[in-house]
């Protein structure tokens, strides 16, 4: 049997790669060339690193999610002590005006 290597043939390259039992059998059998194989192992590698970027980038905007909560939260506090300050002024004015003008 003839072994070819199957992005060989698509690419129309030489794609024989070797024989193997029964030899007398001339018929095709698939299989990967060591540049391909190196070629798919690249190809690999890359998209594992871009996986890997994609997980670091998804972190990082979860904390700057987080960072931006937290930033909110302190807003919101801040928001609801000069409301309740305003309210005790408020309550001191008319305490005072009641003194000064029952
Ligand atoms: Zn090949």
């Amino acid at each position: 049997m003839k072994t070819i290597c199957a992005w060989c043939e698509k690419e129309g390259k030489e794609a024989f790669i070797g024989a193997k039992e029964p030899l007398a059998d001339e018929s095709e059998t698939h299989g990967i060339c060591g540049e391909h194989r190196r070629e798919l192992e690249a190809r690999v590698i890359e998209l594992r690193k871009a996986a890997q970027r994609q997980r670091e980038e998804a972190e990082r905007q979860r904390r700057e999610a987080e960072n931006l909560q937290e930033v909110a939260q302190r807003q919101r506090e801040a928001a609801e002590r000069q409301e309740r300050e305003a309210e005790r002024q408020q309550q001191e004015t008319e305490a005072l005006r009641e003194k000064v003008d029952p």
